[in-house]
């Protein structure tokens, strides 16, 4: 069984993958209530609201601790009715809202899946900051009306002085949700103006390129703004970006993973193209620059691993060999040629490529995944089960090792630890967790009991997930069960029309069960929707021999 964990390795190099421990730590939030199925949650950031509306306010007597605190509260329903504005427009829209997270600087609400048309998501992302302007309108004319219609006729000498607590209250409330408005506007994701930002770019230059647009835009903007904070001695300010900096990983995993393609596509377009899973194009980023460094033996490693997930085992172990050569104790190297001597179920061999890699990287998690790999695909499901053990104790650690795990419990029927390691692989990505890829397809084979388990458990709480929808087709897929396949494949097709890989399952699926004419439309679906040159030119073939 062959596993995209080695070639991940490549690309996420540790110092994305440490900040990920951390960001968990600082990602806890408290649970305050559940309002019409969305969670409502408090994130530990809103603990720094306190002092700061004491250094804000200095109070000196019970009103103005009364001020301070009504201030507070007033910031605090602020930023949560700037996330109802969100949540109300991601429902208008028809994408279900789970959670709203109060944090600091704005609140995240966590939606189900992100919308498929740009301009839904425009809306979503805008209707916060707009709830923050009308909220600033309201507390201005709040103001106007205690200034001159309250206070130039109230004679009550203490009256007076709450009129006036009053009207500076509203005043900096307005100011707070002027600067909330501001603020989110700002085009750096993921603050609303970051989404914007990429909304639009998505409208007018397609979903790839929106990405890097919004972080090429983005980080300098960032960086500019922690600049402004340090010259100025704005340390609220630099707290925020800190913050930001810091909310990128705790309230949105994905940004490491956009920022990690940003720096590829900015200095390695192969790796960028490897991650975003464009093989064929990626291969010819490696062979361009293999011409230009031939003695980097990264180089051909990262071609080995696109030639393997387009299936071309004899041109990925002659780069793995290439690049042997160049250093017979480049343990990826070692690794990923043990890899490919497993899928031709040659595992003596595989084993002692483990071995030597794990002799150069005693402390490094993947050779024991694969070694468990091995004696699992024979069925030595014990043994497997210790070195998942191992593999899962060590850095770094993938939803892959988890989900193989579980699948490892489940034939062993431990049922209750199968289900914890299934939990275990969507916390860390429910994307990389529920949907493998081609070549992984094979963890399902023979497993469709454990299938129904995995996605069925999803499915019962979220009939529309996606991606659960998907890993559920393929593993249908893998074990010949092409109608359920098909059906599978129409719902997350329901939810998610335009995604090029579940037309392309469900055509394989209608061409294993004989419908031509509806395997000829899905393929055709491929080639218009996929940028993906693999994807393609394996539909364009397909479509030929009709
Ligand atoms: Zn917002």
């Amino acid at each position: 069984m062959m596993k995209k964990t080695f070639t991940r390795s490549i690309h996420l190099s540790s110092f994305i993958l440490h900040p990920l421990y951390f960001m968990k730590l600082l990602s806890s939030s408290l649970r305050l209530a559940r309002i019409r199925g969305v969670e409502i949650r408090f994130h530990f950031s809103m603990l720094f609201s306190l002092p700061i509306a004491y250094f804000l306010f200095s109070p000196t007597n019970g009103r103005e601790i009364i001020a301070a605190l009504l201030w507070l509260l007033g910031l605090i329903l602020s930023i949560f009715l700037h996330e109802v504005g969100h949540a109300a427009a991601a429902q208008l829209v028809g994408v279900e809202v789970k959670s709203i997270v109060i944090w600091l600087l704005g609140g995240f609400t966590n939606l189900s899946r992100s919308s498929e048309k740009p301009k839904h998501s425009l809306a979503i992302f805008s209707a916060g900051p707009l709830v923050n302007m009308l909220l600033g309108f309201f507390f201005v004319a709040a103001y106007i009306l205690i200034f001159f219609w309250f206070l130039p006729f109230e004679r009550n000498a203490e009256l007076f002085l709450w009129g006036q607590t009053f009207a500076n209250l509203s005043f900096s409330l307005a100011l707070a949700n002027m600067v909330l408005v501001i603020f989110n506007l700002l085009p750096i994701y993921p603050l609303d103006g970051g989404n914007m930002l990429r909304s639009v770019a998505e409208m007018f230059f397609g979903k790839s390129n929106a990405d890097w647009i919004t972080l090429v835009i983005s980080a300098p903007l960032l960086l500019g703004l922690a600049a402004f904070a340090l010259l100025t001695r704005d340390y609220l300010l630099l707290a925020s970006c800190l913050l930001i900096g810091l909310a990128v990983g705790t309230l949105n995993r994905s940004f490491l993973r956009r920022l990690n393609l940003g720096i590829n596509y900015l200095f390695k377009r192969s790796g960028y193209y490897y991650m975003q899973g464009d093989f064929e194009r990626a291969a010819q980023g490696y062979t361009r620059d293999i011409e230009r460094e031939p003695q980097q033996g990264n180089h051909y490693l990262g071609r080995a691993g696109c030639f393997l997930n387009l299936m071309q085992k004899e041109r990925a172990s002659a780069d793995t060999e290439r690049a042997l050569k160049l250093n017979p104790n480049n343990a990826l190297a070692l690794q990923l040629r043990g890899e490919i001597f497993m899928l031709e179920k040659n595992y003596p061999t595989a084993l002692d490529y483990f071995d030597r890699a794990q002799a150069i990287h005693p402390n490094w998690s993947v050779p024991y995944f694969d070694r468990a790999s091995a004696l699992f695909d024979q069925k030595d499901f014990h043994a497997a089960l210790a070195e998942l053990d191992k593999a899962i104790s060590l850095p770094p650690a993938f939803p892959l090792f988890y989900v193989l795990r579980s699948l490892n419990h489940f034939v062993l029927e431990n049922f209750e630890a199968s289900r914890q390691d299934q939990d275990s692989a969507l916390r860390l990505s429910p994307s990389d967790a529920l949907v493998m890829t081609e070549l992984n397809l094979q963890i399902y084979d023979g497993y469709l009991n454990w299938a129904d388990d995995y996605y069925g458990r999803i499915l019962t709480h979220d009939p529309r997930h996606a991606q659960a929808l998907q890993g559920y087709a393929d593993a249908c897929r893998a074990n010949l069960e092409f109608f359920r396949a098909v059906e599978l494949y129409t719902r997350a097709l329901a939810v998610n029309p335009r995604e090029a890989s579940l037309h392309f399952g469900r055509g394989k699926c209608h061409l294993a069960l004989g419908n031509l004419e509806n395997a000829k439309a899905d393929f055709q679906q491929v080639i218009q929707l996929t940028d993906k040159l693999h994807l393609k030119r394996q539909s364009e073939e397909l479509l030929k021999a009709l």
